[in-house]
C-alpha cells in the first residue's frame, strides 16, 4: 500500500539538549501523520493533527496551556483535509481514521472527515469520553464520531508484542499494536509498505516516545523538554517505559522487516518522508 507522510501540525522549536557535530539542527516539532491508500477501502489516515475547527477556534478547542507550552503555527495549509485535497483527493474518500490515543494534537482533525471510521482501543475510548480526564478535549469529538473501538482481550502474537489485532473490515496489511503507558489505551499502527527501499512494516508509534533517540542509538541527546513532558503526561511509567525497551528490541532486531515512527520528531519525519517517496516512486 502506499504511504504518505504529512505534517498535520508544526509547534515550537526543538533541539536535541547537545549536538557538537551538527546532526540535527533545531526544527518545529510535528504532527507526523500517515495517509494510506488501499486497493480496496479507499484511504486510510494514521492520526490527524490539528483541524480546520482548530485554527478557527484554537482557545476553545486546544485551551490557553496547550497553546502556550506547544505554540502551534496553526497554518490551514498543514491540515490534513487540506493536504489530502491537495494530493487529489476529496475528504470523503478517507473512509477509515485510526488514532493511537486521544490526546488533542492528534484529534483535531477528526471532525474534517465526519463520515469516517474511527478506530482505537476501547480502552482510550472510555477514559476520554467516559472517565474524560482533564488531557482529552470533548469539543474534538462534539460532532459524535463513528467510533470503532478495540478490546485488550483478543489478537495474536506479532514481533513480540502481544494482542495485535487486524482493523475491522480492512486489509490484513494494517495491525493495531498496544503500547499503553503514555495513555491507558495507546496503541502502536503497523502499516506493510508495498515496495521501496524500506523494511516492510513501518509501525506509527504514537507517543510512546518523542524523539528517536529514545529508541535508536548513535544520536544527540534528547530534547531537554520532552523527559518533562513525557513524565507529566504518562499514565503507567513502569509499562511506558517497558514498552520503550521493546520498541527499542524490535528496531535491533528486525532492521531489515521493521521500520519505527513516532508523533513529533521532526528528523526522524523528514527523514521517513523520503524513504517512502523513494518507494512510491519505484
Ligand atoms: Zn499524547
Amino acid at each position: 500500500m502506499r504511504i504518505h507522510h504529512l505534517n498535520c501540525g508544526s509547534m515550537r522549536e526543538i533541539a536535541p539538549a547537545t549536538d557538537p557535530d551538527g546532526a540535527l539542527r533545531p526544527l518545529p516539532a510535528v504532527c507526523h501523520c500517515l495517509l494510506i491508500e488501499t486497493a480496496s477501502d479507499g484511504l486510510v489516515l494514521v492520526e490527524t493533527g490539528f483541524g480546520t475547527s482548530d485554527i478557527r477556534d484554537p482557545e476553545a478547542r486546544l485551551g490557553q496551556d496547550f497553546l502556550g507550552w506547544a505554540q502551534p503555527v496553526l497554518d490551514p495549509e498543514e491540515t490534513a483535509v487540506r493536504q489530502i485535497e491537495r494530493l487529489g483527493h476529496s475528504p470523503t474518500d478517507v473512509r477509515h481514521i485510526v488514532v493511537t490515543h486521544l490526546h488533542r494534537d492528534h484529534t483535531g482533525g477528526l471532525a474534517d472527515f465526519p463520515h469516517a471510521r474511527v478506530h482505537l482501543h476501547e480502552t482510550e475510548h472510555r477514559a476520554a469520553t467516559v472517565t474524560r480526564g482533564d488531557r482529552y478535549p470533548q469539543a474534538h469529538w462534539a460532532h459524535d464520531p463513528h467510533w470503532v473501538t478495540y478490546s485488550g482481550t483478543d489478537g495474536e502474537r506479532w514481533f513480540g508484542f502481544d494482542k495485535v489485532q487486524q482493523l475491522t473490515n480492512l486489509p490484513p496489511e494494517i495491525l493495531l499494536v498496544p503500547l499503553a503507558g503514555h495513555t491507558e489505551g495507546h496503541l502502536a499502527v503497523a502499516v506493510r509498505r508495498s515496495a521501496g527501499p524500506g523494511p516492510a512494516w513501518l509501525v506509527h508509534a504514537g507517543d510512546a516516545y518523542y524523539y528517536r533517540g529514545e529508541v535508536a542509538p548513535g544520536l544527540p541527546p534528547t530534547p531537554p523538554m520532552f523527559d518533562a513532558l513525557q513524565a507529566s503526561v504518562e499514565t503507567d511509567r513502569p509499562l511506558r517505559l517497558d514498552n520503550l525497551a521493546r520498541l527499542r528490541a524490535l528496531l535491533a532486531e528486525h532492521p531489515d522487516q521493521v521500520e519505527v515512527v513516532s508523533a513529533h520528531d521532526p528528523w526522524e519525519f523528514r527523514r521517513m518522508s523520503v524513504v517512502d517517496s523513494v518507494g512510491s516512486a519505484a
